[in-house]
């Protein structure tokens, strides 16, 4: 956990399909990846990022039910946010290893949000969420933060909740200036 400093508003990012490669299967849902042999930055997320951390908290709120379900290990997903945090500037990742969507930490629920809110004195009004899943708009939106949906193969500009739909990561820079 690096410290706020003076910081009271975040981006919050999602991990998988957001900030690291993911794998589609044969119906093109996307496909977190298992262990850190598979690690890969996305294009132009380490650049964009260091340029948000001068103005906001950078914040990870990451799904991981393939614990729960037997499919995965805590250690190979702590692995991969320990990496995640060595090669980009980040506060804090927080994880959700449930697979029941009525759990409050589970996106698309707010509770990871509210727990960094907590941790870090947010101003969530002023903060945003990025994610690739409609998962990561709707817990954005009832934590009333703005929102961003990055398009995906597997997702759709036109049927998303989002207040904001960008072609790629760099174009998060016309949203949330900086
Ligand atoms: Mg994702």
């Amino acid at each position: 956990m690096i410290p706020s400093g003076r910081k009271n508003k975040a981006v919050f990012f999602d991990r998988d399909g957001t900030l690291i490669k993911t794998f589609t299967n044969k119906r093109n849902n996307p496909i977190a990846i298992k262990t850190l042999n598979d690690f890969q930055l996305l294009n132009n997320v380490k650049q964009i990022i260091n340029k948000l951390s001068k103005k906001y908290l950078i914040i990870v709120l990451t799904n991981q039910p393939d614990v729960a379900r037997g499919k995965n290990s805590k250690k190979n997903v702590k692995e991969i946010n320990n990496k995640l945090q060595e090669k980009l500037i980040i506060n804090k990742v927080y994880t959700s290893y449930s697979d029941n969507d009525k759990n409050f930490m589970r996106k698309p629920n707010p509770g990871m949000i509210y727990r960094a809110k907590k941790d870090f004195g947010i101003n969530l009004f002023k903060s945003y969420v990025v994610g690739d899943r409609e998962k990561d708009v709707i817990a954005g939106k009832k934590a009333k933060c703005k929102t961003i949906l990055l398009k995906k193969k597997y997702n759709d500009c036109k049927n998303t909740v989002s207040d904001h739909c960008v072609k790629n990561f760099k174009k998060i820079l016309d949203v949330i200036k900086v």
